[in-house]
């Protein structure tokens, strides 16, 4: 049997500490949530939250992580440039990135995408109904056509992304809105897949649908054992090449 994937679950868990409705929901926080479900699905899963000594994402937890999982929102200004620095290294060197929900406006997530990652946003409980356009990707196995979530944080197009790679899942809302929220990017030899759901007060990570397509895409961004490292700079012909006359 091979060696199972390692994820790790960043939450920044201040809301969960701080505001009744979000501890009610994640009494443990929302990376507890999601590490349960994860360990479900036989993955090795450990957790890193924002008060831990560098956010607990060291040197030493990233090398030993094959997918991270993001979870932030408020703290975001306060997050070290220089783990910023570290996680990005990891991502183009090979490590998976999973960006749920306000993770899209985190440092992290900019920097990777070169853009403002803006949205249009509401707190009004609505509706939200989730699309599949790509029915034959991974991290949608065993999900249906589409699925509900009855009451969810709008987020409105224009996303401000580059152009994804892959467009997944689409977000219909109550209120009339779309947003692209289930999307690819490679960055480097890392995979990333963002996920829109997931707002801090309400129980969207307890919904099995979300909870597969987490699991799945998890499984869809790992790196892939075998694959060959690229050589960069100055490289011998692999053929011999006529002389250059004098
Ligand atoms: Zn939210």
């Amino acid at each position: 049997m091979s060696n199972p994937i390692r994820v790790t679950v960043f939450n920044e868990f201040h809301h969960e500490n701080h505001y009744e409705p979000a501890r009610r929901i994640y009494p443990d926080g929302i990376h507890a949530v999601i590490a349960a479900s994860l360990k479900e699905h036989s993955y090795e899963v450990q957790t890193a939250t924002q008060d831990q000594p560098e956010h607990g994402l060291t040197e030493d937890v990233l090398n030993g992580t094959d997918v991270l999982v993001w979870w932030s929102h408020i703290l975001v200004d306060e997050f070290s440039d220089e783990v910023v620095e570290r996680i990005h290294r990891r991502i183009l060197d090979g490590m998976g990135l999973i960006v749920l929900h306000s993770g899209t406006q985190s440092k992290l997530f900019k920097k990777l995408m070169g853009t403002s990652c803006a949205i249009k946003w509401r707190e009004a409980d609505e509706k939200e109904r989730i699309w599949v356009l790509a029915p034959n990707h991974p991290i949608v196995a065993g999900v249906p056509e589409y699925f509900e979530l009855p009451e969810e944080e709008m987020y409105g197009e224009f996303f401000d992304v580059p152009p994804p790679e892959e467009l997944v899942l689409m977000s219909w809302f109550q209120g009339g809105e779309v947003f692209r929220s289930g999307i690819t990017y490679t960055r480097g030899k890392g995979k990333i897949f963002v996920f829109r759901p997931g707002h801090e007060s309400l129980p969207t990570y307890y919904n099995p649908h979300v909870q597969r397509i987490i699991a799945n895409s998890v499984g869809w961004a790992a790196p892939v054992a075998g694959t060959p490292a690229p050589a960069f700079g100055n490289a011998q012909p692999l053929e011999p090449l006529p002389q250059k006359q004098a």
